[in-house]
């Protein structure tokens, strides 16, 4: 295994199961990639470098057979999954309950209702055919439910099905996940995905910090005899020990650096044609206080979207994916010590934002997005004590895997949602060699379910 984030450790661990030895070696110091923590801003403020929120995890079928509990991992659960402030100092909360959810949106609570009631019904039937590689899928009719209206812009279903421009800004932040246009074709999938985990599973964060799920991963994958090495970057494939598969949890641009001279021309042209999407621009503060909402009710959730109306969301976003800057940003924010105190001293808190930017952008976001939080939030600035800035260069020098601050591993557009990063998915034209990074289907989010389909094509082609 190359690489030791959630794929990589989900695939080490399923083929570690199959009874084969596995040997992880990770560039970084700690394993992880994109599920860690450290004290960013302050000592003894535990901030999350990457990600901070998982439905995802939570949700995950791969990590929900695992006995994660059991090496520390602990999900919290806040009150709410979702806040969305709003300029007149009112909110809109997505509660676990759809029916609570959908009485809070007035007349657009009968079609919220008839929008995300068979889906999460058929969650458990559906989670296997949406997050997995495209294919026939098992529910058919639960699948077409889903797809049909997946495959539309978020602007136009939002449009389509709500009359309220609350509910439509709500939609949005939830699309908004997509890191693309939400004009462009199957945003709605990102919005309709969210939504479901909300009214499912909850979006949790974890006790400690986003790295005690890494941790976990990794107690267990030791425990089934794999061995990690740190602190040991592949330079190319050649220095590593025969093998009879080699799975990388690397992007494509980075498996043309380490193999490209095993591969075909063909593939090879395939891969330098992969996309890269726009990018996060990330910020974490110390806090000597919480935020000071003016819809108080946010402090109910760890995440809260900003972005005031649906047209500045639609703006935001198009901006990000079209080369501009904007100067009311969408912002993704968590505030997990309000429902976690291991995260700062006793009274203080921890605050992780990021807002989308141009791939590559060295635009200074920080104040743009110290704006928008003190404008649903007045009086947030004389909160904080520390502050921590990760432009999209910096997220790319702390994990490779971030090319031009991409989180995603790769535009996750209708052209590369199912066939990424190529046709042949997790395969590439070196016998033995295979791709388990969120460039593979199902792509960006900490679930490890690209890692655990990769390990069965792997276990299946060259580990029987
Ligand atoms: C700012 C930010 C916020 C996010 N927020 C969330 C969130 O709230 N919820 C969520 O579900 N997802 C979130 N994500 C996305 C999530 O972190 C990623 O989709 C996920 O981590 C992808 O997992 P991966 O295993 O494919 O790759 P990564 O997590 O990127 O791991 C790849 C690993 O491989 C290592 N590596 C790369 N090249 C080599 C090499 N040559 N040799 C050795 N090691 C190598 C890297 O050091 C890294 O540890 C966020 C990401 C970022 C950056």
């Amino acid at each position: 295994m190359i690489g030791g984030g959630p794929n990589g450790l989900a695939a080490a661990i399923k083929i570690a199961r199959a009874g084969r030895r596995v040997c992880l070696y990770e560039g970084n110091a700690t394993v992880g990639g994109g599920s860690r923590s450290a004290e960013l801003t302050l000592p003894g403020f535990i901030h999350d470098v990457c990600s901070a929120v998982h439905p995802l995890a939570a949700g995950s079928p791969f990590f929900s057979q695992l006995p994660l509990q059991k090496h520390g991992l602990d999900f919290i659960y806040p009150p709410s999954a979702l806040a969305h402030p709003f300029d007149d100092g009112t909110a809109l909360i997505v509660d676990r309950s759809l029916d609570v959810t959908a009485e809070r949106l007035g007349r657009d609570g009968a079609s919220y209702r008839r929008v995300f009631s068979p889906l999460v019904g058929n969650w458990k039937a559906l989670a296997g055919d949406v997050l997995g590689p495209i294919g026939m899928p098992r529910h058919p009719f639960a699948m077409a439910r889903f797809g049909l209206s997946a495959i539309r812009s978020a602007k136009s279903f939002a449009e389509a099905k709500f009359q309220e421009e609350k509910t439509r800004t709500l939609f949005a932040g939830l699309a908004a996940h997509s890191f693309l246009s939400l004009d462009q074709a199957a945003t709605t999938a990102f919005g309709l995905m969210l939504g479901i985990l909300a009214h499912t599973v909850g979006w949790p964060v974890t006790r400690g910090g986003s790295q005690t799920l890494a941790d976990a991963l990794a107690a267990h994958l030791k425990e089934l005899g794999g061995e990690i090495f740190t602190n040991h970057r592949v330079e190319s494939l050649a220095e590593l020990p025969t093998a009879r598969a080699i799975l990388c949890d690397v992007t494509p641009r980075q498996l043309l650096a380490l193999a490209g001279d095993s591969l075909t021309p063909s593939f090879r042209r395939r891969l330098e044609r992969y996309r890269y999407g726009p990018a996060a621009f990330k910020m974490d503060w110390a806090l000597n206080a919480p935020v000071p909402w003016k819809a108080v009710e946010c402090q109910t959730a760890a995440t809260v979207h900003l972005g005031g109306s649906f047209a500045e969301i639609l703006e935001s976003e198009w901006n990000a994916s079209h080369g501009r800057q904007s100067e009311k940003p969408f912002i993704l924010l968590a505030q997990p010590s309000l429902f976690d105190p291991t995260r700062a001293p006793s009274g203080k808190h921890t605050l992780w934002a990021y807002c989308h930017v141009p791939n590559g952008s060295t635009v200074d976001m920080s104040d743009a997005i110290e704006r928008q939080i003190e404008r649903f939030a007045p009086g947030f600035r004389d909160c904080i004590i520390g502050r921590s800035v990760m432009t999209p260069a910096h997220l790319e020098r702390h994990n490779p895997n971030l090319i031009g601050g991409d989180i995603n591993g790769g535009l996750q557009d209708l052209a590369q949602m199912f066939l990424r990063p190529t046709p042949s998915l997790y395969s590439t034209s070196k016998d033995g060699l295979y791709l388990c990074s969120s460039s593979t289907p199902p792509g960006g989010g900490v679930h490890g379910l690209c890692g655990f389909h990769a390990a069965r094509v792997a276990l299946r082609k060259n580990l029987r």
